[in-house]
């Protein structure tokens, strides 16, 4: 046999060999699929109610308005479609105000907010939401000054990449906790694309979720402050609908073998901000930022299983964001869970109880910040958790 062909056997073999543990991974897939429908079907209703109501949505969206995006729309709207509500955050432009032109209001039965991604002189990047008008030429402000401009206007103030944050002390109302974005930059290309080939077609959302690592950095970033001060903890997805390859193509759209990893309606569908708001009162721009603003909120990898009916209370009265004050009796942590899982309590940052199941009560004697991750431990989910509560603040 001639030595080109020898080389060219081994180049196949050693091909073939390296496709083994992929293909494994798609037969996990497709139980890790299953076990999921069987963990769902097993939910059950909340026994505690709380006197919210729930809505689900998604905070950190771009399209092509701000460049670097190519989403639309047109794409945008229907895609929204099976969240409660968007936030918006258009990067700014030297040309025209982005929050002016980006969707605001109703669209079907979504509710959308004209938000900004914005930088500012010390080198922090914020997400304004409502926009405004200045906030391209803003950037040229120090983040205090940035700060005080718009909390004086009520907008809500978030860091985005929290990993970059300088201004550690300055008085934003909530923190990034885990951005898609970031998480997909730390994936493996090598793995990922052998991973979609053998996966994508049958799992595509529960494969990009197996990539998700539980934000340690960030996490005991957000503790450390909560410490001091209230601060809501939120997932941001920076959808820009803008990753994928094709063959050909022009420059009126026209795509021949066109792959996109991240439509915003897969991304929409992995993970979500889980907001309260209490009974009676209507979802608007108002009460949905005020709840944001005031850490009613939970983050969910709804890929895994929908929770709705998630509550952490506090003596039966207070909910996340809420602060409690402790005297002589101990305070009674309870936290319910739809689906079985590992549920654990964090105090400023530190774990201090665990346990498995639906349902779990703890009695806090110290002050700090309490809050709560679960993981579906049962499906072998613990690499990153499925909600993760904001607090509640005993003093
Ligand atoms: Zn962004």
């Amino acid at each position: 046999m001639k030595l080109w062909k020898k080389i060219l056997i081994v180049f196949v073999c050693l091909l073939l060999l390296i496709q083994i543990p992929f293909i494994y991974r798609r037969y996990e897939l497709g139980r890790l699929s299953e076990n999921i429908k069987r963990l769902n079907s097993e939910k059950e209703e909340n026994p505690l109610i709380t006197g919210f109501d729930e809505y689900k949505g998604v905070i950190h969206v771009h399209t092509s308005l701000g460049g670097h995006s190519t989403g639309s729309f047109e794409e945008l709207i229907p895609a929204s479609q099976d969240l409660d509500f968007v936030l918006m955050t258009e990067h700014t432009s030297a040309l025209f105000d982005t929050s002016a032109q980006t969707l605001k209001g109703q669209y079907g039965r979504t509710l959308f907010v004209n938000g900004q991604e914005v930088d500012t002189a010390s080198g922090d990047r914020f997400l304004l939401i409502p926009g405004h008008s200045d906030s391209f030429k803003d950037a040229k402000l120090q983040t205090d000054a940035f700060i005080e401009k718009y909390k004086a206007q009520e907008r809500l103030i978030l860091v985005a990449y929290p990993e970059r944050l300088k201004s550690l002390q300055a008085d934003f109302d909530g923190i990034e906790v885990f951005s898609l974005n970031t998480n997909a930059k730390k994936m493996n290309p090598f793995t990922f694309f052998f991973d979609a080939l053998w996966s994508f077609r049958c799992c595509d959302r529960l494969l990009l979720s197996k990539y998700f690592m539980r934000p340690d950095s960030n996490l005991k970033l957000a503790d450390e402050l909560a410490r001091k001060k209230k601060l809501t903890i939120f997932a941001g997805t920076d959808a820009h609908s803008n990753i994928g390859f094709h063959l050909l193509g022009d420059d009126a759209g026209n795509k021949l073998f066109y792959l996109k990893f991240d439509p915003y309606e897969r991304i929409f569908s992995l993970m979500r901000n889980h907001v309260l708001i209490r009974k009676g009162e209507p979802l608007n721009e108002q009460t949905l930022l005020q709840a944001v603003k005031d850490g009613k909120l939970y983050v969910c990898v709804d890929v895994w299983g929908d929770p709705k009916g998630f509550s952490f209370t506090a003596n039966d009265e207070k909910t996340m964001g809420d602060e409690i004050l402790i005297g002589q009796e101990p305070i009674s942590l309870k936290v319910s869970s739809p689906l079985e899982g590992q549920i654990k309590i964090f105090r400023n940052g530190e774990k201090i109880f665990e346990t498995f199941g639906k349902y779990a009560e703890f009695q806090a004697t110290e002050r700090g910040a309490y809050r709560v991750e679960i993981y579906l431990s049962s499906l072998g989910l613990t690499q990153m958790p499925w909600i993760i509560s904001n607090p509640i603040y005993i003093r």
